[in-house]
């Protein structure tokens, strides 16, 4: 079951409107501003490179990610939708942060596994931690959530940084913590040493 954390949902005086042509028609049209100010710099980097970077989602409110949870319920099996769609009250997308970012010639691949494969995707991977994005659910993640190639949270800013870092941070203590599994591990299978001991530091033992 997919661990998803709480986020608190951004009122309308944390949104700034998305102008139209960053976004698929009818895309959510709200996010932050800074998340934006850098979307558009990315977009235009990108331009250069010849990718066309889009906006299919952004900031999601409390009911409108209820009806996408429900749906995805109704789709995968009762107690499976969380593993694709964050329960109401539990997006990323209601803090205004989260983008969910399209590959603009490639429009079957929106919100699907094979954006992966995309010209876009690839140039995120490489280029947008460089603007202040950061993948929210890569491949093997430890919420266990399915692995979303199109969903990116800006992490530049102070706002956005005390919502996300403590995640981040629990993340590294279970990095450090299967680091320490590893090495006491190590420590175990030194144990079973033909010299009793020496693994921990005690020298071989004379009886
Ligand atoms: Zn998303």
């Amino acid at each position: 079951m997919a661990r998803h954390l709480p986020y608190p949902v951004a009122t309308m005086s944390d949104l700034v409107t998305i102008p139209t042509p960053h976004l698929r028609p009818a895309a959510a049209r709200r996010c932050r501003e800074t998340a934006l100010v850098a979307f558009v710099r990315m977009a235009s980097v990108a331009q250069q490179a010849g990718v066309g970077l889009l906006i299919v989602s952004a900031y999601r409110d409390y009911a409108f990610q209820e009806a996408l949870f429900l749906d995805a319920e109704r789709r995968y099996g009762v107690g499976n939708g969380s593993t694709w769609v964050a329960p109401p009250g539990h997006s990323e997308h209601h803090t205004g942060y989260a983008l969910d970012l399209a590959d603009a010639d490639f429009p079957e691949t929106d919100d699907e596994p094979s954006f992966g494969e995309t010209p876009a995707a690839a140039w995120l991977a490489h280029y947008a931690p460089s603007f202040g994005f950061e993948l929210s659910f890569p491949e093997g993640n430890w919420q266990e959530v399915g692995y979303e190639p199109w969903h990116w949270r800006f992490v530049g800013d102070d706002v956005a940084k005390s919502l996300f870092m403590p995640h981040r941070l629990f993340f590294q203590e279970r990095e450090d913590a299967s680091v320490e599994a590893l090495a006491k591990s190590e420590a175990s299978s030194q144990k079973k040493s033909p010299f009793p001991g020496e693994g921990l530091g005690m020298g071989p033992r004379h009886v």
